[in-house]
């Protein structure tokens, strides 16, 4: 079993590299921003509440993240060998609760994988992507917003993962590729174990 929270800031590549992370090692691949906007989409009552909040680019409220992650959380034991939290948690309130869910059913998070990259480069890359995306918060304003949010909100959950012995950083301004070597390396030196659950 291998549990892993992807954390980092807005544009340091978390959705990317969580998708290659799921695919090598049969992990659930939960991101909380893409279940967010399929609410969205669907015009649901999480939807209608989240919407607001990220068109500014705040943090929806911690009670409906939670509720919609420990809906999901079970019955996906048998085919996978764990859970990726992309986005999740950015409040400290929302990690000491992704703990207790895991406890509850003895589950732990393994290990944080921190991307760090530097803001000049977030911003390009969400500018960038904001091209494209068709996102409503990748545009300057909100972006430099959500960067605020993360830097005063989202940050100290870096720490509790730290004296909880779980941190792990990695440098993420390199391309994908090489900083998806970085993050395997890394995953495989924490526990050689986790090899064996990579697909051949
Ligand atoms: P993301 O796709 O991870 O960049 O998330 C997009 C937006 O969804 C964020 O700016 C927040 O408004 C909201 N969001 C996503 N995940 C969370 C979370 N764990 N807690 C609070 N808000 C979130």
């Amino acid at each position: 079993m291998l549990n892993i929270v992807m954390f980092g800031a807005p544009g340091s590549g978390k959705g990317t590299q969580s998708d290659l992370i799921a695919a090598r090692y049969s992990l659930m691949h939960f991101s909380t921003g893409d279940m967010l906007r399929a609410e969205i989409a669907l015009k649901s009552a999480i939807g209608q509440q989240a919407q607001e909040f990220i068109s500014k680019g705040n943090l929806v409220p911690d009670e409906l993240i939670i509720d919609m992650i420990r809906q999901r959380i079970d019955g996906h034991e048998a085919e996978m060998n764990g859970f990726i939290f992309d986005g999740f948690p950015r409040t400290v309130a929302q990690a000491k609760a992704l703990d207790a869910l895991l406890q509850e059913r003895n589950k732990k998070v393994h290990m944080m994988l921190d991307l760090q990259v530097e803001e000049d480069k977030l911003i390009e890359r969400l500018l960038l992507r904001g091209i494209t995306s068709g996102r409503s918060d990748d545009n300057m304003e909100v972006i430099k917003n959500r960067l605020d949010v993360y830097n005063s909100v989202t940050l100290p959950v870096m720490d509790y993962y730290k004296q909880t012995g779980r941190y792990t950083g990695i440098n993420g301004s390199s391309t994908i590729e090489e900083n998806f070597e970085r993050i395997v390396n890394m995953i495989e030196s924490v526990d050689a174990a986790y090899a064996g659950l990579a697909k051949q």
